[in-house]
């Protein structure tokens, strides 16, 4: 093993303004941990971007290496749960957050946090499961859970993103009726390949919402957050559920208690970070046996560290539809 390795690392200049550049580490620089991994593939997450730009509330201290996710081979390990040589699965805990993420060519981490690949799934395969697939899977498990599926009416916004798009998959597979919202009517034939059996334009969701309107959904996995999560909410169906995943467009949510008190619907909050490691096997295993990966192969790019550079921006600004994946022997 080479003790030094690439990494994509974010420094903090003296002004306040950030930086990423690729430099060389060794692994005398990781954090303390039980397993050690060689990592194959990442991939880039709001999240990711948003610690690459220097955002205080995912991570507190550069520089700093992010990438919450990451899918590769033990190398070294102090644990009987894994031997050298695992495939394995890290995504979501503290990495990449304020833990050295999957953007370097190792990682070291806590075995708690480690899960062996779901079966029958390449690398490539499950790196798209990730934390798109976790959170997705998540919330879908809740919307069955909670409401069923059959004769279901679902809505998936930000629906080519990650998540989303992940969503769409899971839920028409599942059998709902799914409608997508998206900011790009370029896709709408994309996203009726993913399932989706309506696509709508999100500038329909664009206004202020009524105390309450005509129920359309039994489902909503929203991730966006602002008015068209308010708009979704009055338009839930009596027992409907609406899970709340993300805040690609704003954190904020104005809206009001009618829906909930006349129709009994749920809000319900996702949070893939810190799912067990149990739950999350039995998510990837449940999403990777609904998820046709030829179907989102089209949506995927991927890159190499260095061209990371160059692409983390545009997903701050809604520019990236479907996963980009980093090739960490690219
Ligand atoms: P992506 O950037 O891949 O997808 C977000 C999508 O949202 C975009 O593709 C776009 O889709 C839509 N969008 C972007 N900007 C706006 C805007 N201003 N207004 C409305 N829609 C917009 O991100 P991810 O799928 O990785 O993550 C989505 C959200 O979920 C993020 O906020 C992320 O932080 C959160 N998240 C939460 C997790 C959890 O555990 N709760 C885990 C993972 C992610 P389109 O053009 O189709 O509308």
């Amino acid at each position: 093993m080479d003790s030094l390795f690439k990494a994509f690392t974010v420094f903090e200049n003296e002004d306040g303004s950030f930086k990423s550049e690729i430099i060389s580490k060794s692994i005398d620089d990781l954090p303390p941990g039980d397993v050690l991994v060689r990592v194959d593939f990442s991939s880039l997450n709001y999240k990711d971007a948003l610690s690459a730009t220097g955002n205080k509330g995912v991570t507190k201290k550069y520089p700093h290496t992010p990438g919450i996710d990451a899918v590769g081979t033990v190398e070294d390990t102090s644990h009987s749960s894994f031997k050298i040589g695992d495939q394995v699965i890290v995504s979501g805990y503290d990495m990449g957050q304020n833990t050295a993420g999957g953007f370097g060519e190792y990682i070291r981490v806590p075995r708690e946090w480690v899960a062996l690949m779901p079966e029958g799934l390449t690398k490539k395969e499950s790196i798209i499961l990730g934390t798109a697939g976790m959170t997705a899977g998540l919330s879908l498990r809740e919307l069955q859970k909670k409401n069923g599926i059959e004769g279901k009416l679902a809505i998936v916004t930000g629906a080519t993103g990650g998540v989303g798009s992940v969503a769409v998959i899971v839920c028409s597979k599942l059998g709902y009726n799914v409608t997508a919202v998206t900011g790009k009517d370029s896709k709408a034939d994309y996203l009726k390949s993913l399932g989706a059996k309506n696509v709508v334009n999100r500038s329909e969701f664009d206004k202020d919402p009524r105390l309450i309107d005509k129920g359309l959904w039994d489902g909503v996995v929203d991730t966006v957050g602002g008015k068209i999560l308010a708009n979704a909410i009055v338009q839930t169906n009596p027992n409907g559920i609406i899970a709340v995943c993300g805040n690609a467009n704003t954190n904020e949510l104005n809206t009001n208690v009618i829906p909930f008190m006349l129709r009994g619907i749920k809000l319900w909050g996702m949070d893939s970070a810190n799912c067990s490691i149990k739950r999350r096997e039995f998510i990837w295993n449940e999403a990777a046996n609904l998820i046709d990966f030829n179907l989102l192969e089209a949506s995927i790019q991927t890159v190499s560290l260095e061209e990371l550079i160059e692409t983390y921006p545009k997903i701050l600004k809604g520019e990236i539809s479907g996963r980009v994946l980093v090739d960490l022997n690219k």
